[in-house]
């Protein structure tokens, strides 16, 4: 059974309950105050961290060890965030071909939680997250995200998210889960009527979810529950997403950006729908194609990232494939934060079943990196409804098992939705600006701008 965040936490031993809870608890009192800082103060904490993770790195990590020797790298080479672009980016593949060596020594065997990479950003990741600490930075962060609309503990919240289960309801949450990947009209007519029972104040999902939820209500003129606010995550927003949202909920509608490699953490707020980057979960740098640092407002380039929350895995100077637009604001909010306008390298698609209809993709690449970790790529074609081909680069050890498993695992989600075929070829190619696209969706699709 696949397990979603929230039900994590009731599969946390006493002792990891303990780890969840310390860690919650100060990251949440840091953020509590550091959303006050000012610029220099921002910076004076950035920097510590930065030392911090440079020294633990070259201590504990033998891949850092090894690398900063090789470039003559110090640690009092190191001062101020700046002073980061010293040393060299890590990519996928060297996190692929060094998975071992990017481990923490000083960590024990059990503190390493597996997990594997999603969204649509190529092939699967594989990468190791201190356990039970992960999710109390998790919680931490995506307390203080959605109290900008007022969220209190005790407040219901409805949630779109990729679980197994048709949907779930954790009461010491007050949360009612639902799957995104039941989207026929008799499950959203059930979810609207679900909701409406509910009565949550929140809700939490992927654009791509909720959008197709809210189309099928919307054109049948159902009234709209009463929301404070709506926070999305996981996938690029559109602008006539978000004004459909709004317009239908009449409700503020948040978004936030980040990724399973855990170096950025992004949002927007109450007055701006522009992204703070949280200068406490990690140093963002934005780089152009020549590796030039870019910071003027509308430059674009490449997110180049170094995470200060996984001490048992670090990533410096990690390049996430993912591009930005740089943007400056002196927001309402107050926040000091550096600002990107928007992120354009992550796209949402949907596929279509034999029944005609739409499901979200983002969901469909968690299924295939789950049953199966030697992909090198893979990508999902479709030019007819209900028939869904996925292109697959093989990686060192894939056997038939990994292709009877992912075969299965569509079975077993969508029944007879989809007739899945897989095919094997060398490489994928890529689109004319050189970017990966994990989905090629040939059907046409008058809803989508
Ligand atoms: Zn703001």
């Amino acid at each position: 059974m696949k397990h979603n965040r929230i039900s994590q936490v009731y599969y946390l031993r006493p002792f990891s309950y303990i780890t969840f809870f310390n860690t919650f608890s100060s990251w949440y009192h840091l953020l509590k105050k550091s959303q006050h800082w000012t610029k220099a103060q921002v910076q004076k904490h950035q920097s510590q961290r930065i030392k911090e993770l440079i020294s633990h790195s070259v201590r504990n990590v033998p891949y850092y060890r090894k690398l900063f020797d090789s470039y003559g790298i110090k640690l009092d080479h190191i001062n101020k965030p700046s002073d980061i672009t010293k040393l060299p980016y890590i990519t996928r593949e060297d996190i692929k071909h060094n998975l071992s060596q990017l481990k923490a020594e000083n960590y024990p065997k059990n503190a390493f939680k597996k997990t594997m990479t999603g969204g649509t950003t190529g092939s699967p990741l594989e990468l190791y997250i201190e356990h039970a600490q992960w999710l109390g930075v998790h919680f931490a962060f995506n307390k203080i995200y959605m109290e900008q609309a007022g969220y209190h503990w005790a407040d219901k919240v409805v949630s779109f998210t990729g679980i197994s289960e048709r949907y779930m309801y954790h009461p010491f949450h007050r949360t009612f889960e639902i799957s995104s990947f039941y989207t026929a009209k008799k499950d959203f007519d059930e979810w609207y009527d679900k909701i409406l029972k509910f009565k949550p104040s929140f809700i939490t999902s992927y654009p791509s979810s909720l959008i197709l939820f809210t189309q099928y209500v919307c054109n049948l003129q159902k009234k709209a529950p009463v929301l404070k606010a709506i926070f999305l995550h996981g996938e690029t927003i559109f602008d006539w997403q978000r004004k459909l949202l709004q317009n239908y909920y009449d409700c503020p509608v948040f978004d936030q950006y980040g990724h399973r490699e855990r170096c950025v953490f992004a949002t927007t707020c109450k007055h701006s729908d522009k992204y703070h980057v949280f200068p406490e979960y990690g140093l963002m740098e934005i780089i152009d194609r020549k590796g030039n640092i870019v910071t003027k407002k509308g430059e674009q380039g490449e997110i180049v990232a170094t995470g200060f929350t996984n001490k048992v895995f670090p990533l410096i100077r990690y390049k996430t494939g993912d591009i930005a637009v740089v943007d400056e604001i002196d927001c309402e909010c107050g926040r000091q934060y550096p600002v990107i306008e928007r992120i354009i390298g992550r796209t949402q698609e949907f596929l279509v079943t034999h029944t005609h209809e739409r499901v979200p993709a983002t969901g469909l690449y968690h299924v295939i990196a789950e049953h199966s970790h030697h992909i090198k790529e893979c990508q999902l074609y479709q030019e007819k409804e209900g028939d869904l081909i996925i292109y697959v680069v093989k990686d060192e050890g894939f056997s038939e098992h990994d292709e009877k498993h992912i075969l299965h695992a569509f079975k077993d989600r969508f029944k007879d939705s989809f007739s899945v075929t897989l095919r094997f070829i060398p490489s994928i190619k890529r689109t004319e600006q050189g970017k990966y696209r994990y989905v090629i969706q040939k059907i046409h699709n008058s809803q989508r701008e």
